[in-house]
């Protein structure tokens, strides 16, 4: 049986928590997580699929305003949960006594509890894993995905981009009009705040800091020499993501 990690204020396993982080990259948003796995009886209105490993639950709501993400949103995490091999749905309070939010299932995860192997082979039958048994309202091209695939297709998803391959990127999904130029520059505000630097540019910055504290420099001074040296690279991404609107 896989451990049981604390996540983000939730229990997960390792397998789920990769996905989440895959699905994460493939939308560049950060989910607000609001319920894991192993919860037996946890929430109401569950019916027993977070009880075991491999569910989890994704905010569809601002968490200081309370606002409703917009549709375009709902759907772009429901999307990246499925294209890593998520069986996933957006649930709204019309459906049951819960709130909006994304319930997602990792498919092939060890530990399903039963009921959440039923709503896999709900979402295999293009159904929507409720009771009700309705149709599955999300787009049908990614129910033969599993993590392991995705992950093979991607090897080195978690490695940073270089600015290149950002830009490449950006203008993909442009291109597949998956975006709007809002929704582009929020990515690339996004990729500023996680420092998309190569490996090399990281090396140097850590030889610009160890050889200013070699040099008997301070500790402000050789910190301000790692930082010069990723100014450049920061400054192209702000460029780029101006350019984008
Ligand atoms: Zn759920």
């Amino acid at each position: 049986m896989p451990t049981i990690i604390s996540y983000r204020g939730v229990r997960l396993n390792q397998r789920t928590i990769d996905m989440i982080e895959g699905a994460e990259f493939v939308c560049g948003l950060t989910f607000r997580l609001t319920q894991g796995s192993y919860n037996p009886g946890g929430v109401q209105g569950s019916a027993g699929t977070h009880d075991g490993g491999g569910a989890v639950d994704i905010a569809l709501k601002d968490a200081k305003t309370g606002a409703l993400f917009p549709k375009v949103r709902r759907e772009r995490i429901r999307s990246a949960t499925r294209q890593v091999g998520f069986a996933s749905w957006i649930r709204d309070p019309s459906q049951a006594n819960w709130p909006w939010h994304l319930h997602a299932i990792a498919m092939g995860d060890p530990d399903l509890s039963s009921a959440a192997r039923a709503q896999v082979t709900d979402y295999k039958n293009g159904l929507n894993g409720l009771a009700s048994k309705g149709a599955d309202d999300g787009p049908r091209k990614w129910v033969n995905m599993t993590w392991e695939k995705w992950e093979a297709a991607h090897p080195n998803w978690r490695d940073p981009f270089t600015p290149a391959q950002y830009a490449n990127l950006m203008q993909e999904m442009k291109n597949q009009d998956m975006a709007n130029r809002q929704e582009i520059r929020g990515q690339a505000l996004w990729m500023l705040r996680y420092n998309a630097q190569t490996v090399d540019e990281r090396a140097h910055a850590h030889r610009a800091f160890d050889d200013a504290i070699a040099a008997g420099q301070s500790l402000e001074q050789a910190l301000a020499a790692a930082i010069a040296v990723m100014s450049p690279l920061n400054a192209h991404l702000a460029e780029v993501a101006k350019k984008n609107g």
